[in-house]
């Protein structure tokens, strides 16, 4: 009997799934927004889908993983970018969607299965005392919070509440090793970095502590300008406002409003830059001042208790959702992930922004980065070539500007995390096979993989920087 029959014969009723539809369907990502990873991953299937019930269940599955030696890849809802939980080298996907119980919720934190849904984590906060998560991907409504720890970086919120790469944004994990005998282990303090951004790499994540924040009806605000530079400088503004509570500071540049955002045709002119902002209810009149003082119109206002609109939430258009509404339209259009450092930011996002032209549109969001406001671009491309993308990646780098790759599936590619020897060592006690996600952390295999060309991370690991 081969391995896999052998494992699923031994998971009893356990459910697996065989069929090969189904095992496409679950062995897939968002992995499509980047032609170089369409091109190398799109035929990555499963051999079975795994989709235990409870954390019971994922420790046998772990036991008989290892026994029979199949490789596990860990999905939570499959809203990742960069390939992360497709099994590039085969064996099964383990779905962990309903791991989904919110389990208990007190004064600032939530302590969640990990399959819970990032906006069913929002409403149980809600509801229960008026409180949310500090942040969450554009994605909230499908994302699963592990899938979010595992794979994600930062959204909505970050403007305030930096990313999760920022000690006390995660509280703690409960984590299942692939060993011959599987453990349970909860991680917190900083060995949260050995789990966190590693793509399921070092152990399957089944609960999650998050810190809550009071919870406020947003407002969603377009401000507009007939200029992106004056959009980029009235967000650093804006973003500098630490008494102004907000949500979301992203600068959009025309044309990608009239071309992508076409639901807001009839309130955003056409040739207009944007900034999407949610603030406060109580913050507005001080927005709408700055705002002013700006010379910024405010095209927009959505929110508070009462109103809701047929237009989706304004945090639909942000973050990876500009790509999305473009690729809605516009097949060939990729995308790229830069760090605009502080405090250059602005000098850079101006420098990039003339230099590129129309085949690099600039989309930012403003962030809170170790302290400072920064911002992060997620350019919209005009793709011609994988030679032409890696020039423009170049291009920001000799510029001073970190990238993180949305076209490649390793870490140390994508380059937000790095790899270091506590995070190796720590995967040789939890997966002493290999055979979590393999392919997806070149140091495993080459422990003296050079990765000194990254200089910035925004996940560094648990080792002492310099
Ligand atoms: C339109 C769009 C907008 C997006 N916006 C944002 C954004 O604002 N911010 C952001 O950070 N990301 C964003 N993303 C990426 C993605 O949606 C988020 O990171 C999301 O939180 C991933 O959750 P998921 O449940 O879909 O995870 P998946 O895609 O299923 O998994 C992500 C990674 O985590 C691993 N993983 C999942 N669950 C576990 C587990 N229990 N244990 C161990 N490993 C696990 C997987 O193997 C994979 O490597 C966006 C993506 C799209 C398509």
């Amino acid at each position: 009997m081969s391995g896999l029959a052998a494992l699923r014969s031994e998971l009893g009723d356990i459910e697996c799934l065989e069929d090969p539809a189904m095992r496409r369907l679950m062995s897939r990502d968002f992995f499509w927004y980047s032609p170089v990873l369409k091109r190398q991953l799109d035929r990555v299937i499963a051999d079975l889908v795994i989709v235990p019930r409870d954390e019971a269940e994922v420790v046998r599955v772990m036991r008989a993983c290892h026994k029979h030696r199949v490789a596990v890849t860990p999905r939570g809802a499959g809203t990742g970018n960069y390939g992360q939980a497709m099994p590039v080298e085969g064996g099964i996907v383990l779905d962990l969607s309903r791991l989904s119980e919110i389990k208990e919720i007190g004064f600032g934190r939530v302590r969640a299965g990990t399959g819970a849904k990032i906006g069913a984590i929002d409403a149980a906060a809600q509801a229960h005392s008026r409180q949310e998560l500090r942040m969450h991907p554009s994605t909230a409504r499908t994302a699963t919070i592990g899938g979010f720890v595992c794979g994600g970086s930062g959204g909505v919120g970050s403007i305030t509440w930096g990313g999760l790469r920022d000690r006390g944004n995660i509280l703690s994990l409960r984590l299942v090793t692939l060993e011959e005998e599987p453990r349970t282990l909860v991680l917190a303090g900083e060995d949260i970095q050995k789990a966190i951004h590693a793509y399921g790499t070092t152990g399957v994540v089944t609960e999650v502590e998050m810190p809550l924040a009071p919870a406020y009806p947003w407002v969603d605000v377009i401000v507009g300008f007939p200029d992106f530079l004056a959009s980029a400088a009235f967000g650093n503004a804006l973003a500098a406002q630490d008494a102004l509570l907000k949500k979301l500071v992203t600068p959009v540049a025309a044309p990608i409003p009239e071309l992508y955002f076409r639901q807001f045709s009839d309130v955003i002119p056409a040739g207009m830059s944007v900034v999407l902002v949610m603030v406060a209810p109580f913050a507005f009149d001080a927005l709408s001042d700055l705002a002013a003082v700006w010379n910024g119109k405010i095209l927009y206002r959505r929110g508070g208790e009462q109103a809701s609109t047929h237009l989706p939430p304004l945090f639909e258009l942000s973050w990876n959702h500009t790509t999305l509404q473009a690729l809605k339209r516009d097949r060939t259009i990729t995308y790229h992930q830069i760090l605009y450092p502080p405090p250059r930011h602005l000098e850079l996002v101006e420098r990039m922004h003339r230099r590129f032209g129309e085949e690099v549109l600039s989309h930012l969001e403003f962030v809170r980065f170790d302290g400072q406001v920064a911002c992060f671009g997620l350019p919209l491309i005009r793709f011609t070539t994988e030679e032409r993308l890696a020039e423009i990646t170049e291009i920001f780098e000799a510029e001073g500007c970190p990238t993180f790759s949305p076209h490649h599936f390793t870490l140390e590619e994508g380059g937000m995390k790095r790899v270091d020897q506590i995070q190796l060592a720590f995967k040789r006690e939890a997966d002493p096979l290999g055979l979590l996600n393999p392919g997806k952390m070149l140091a495993w295999r080459n422990p003296d993989y050079d990765a000194s060309r990254q200089k910035v991370h925004l996940f560094a690991g648990a080792e002492p920087q310099s």
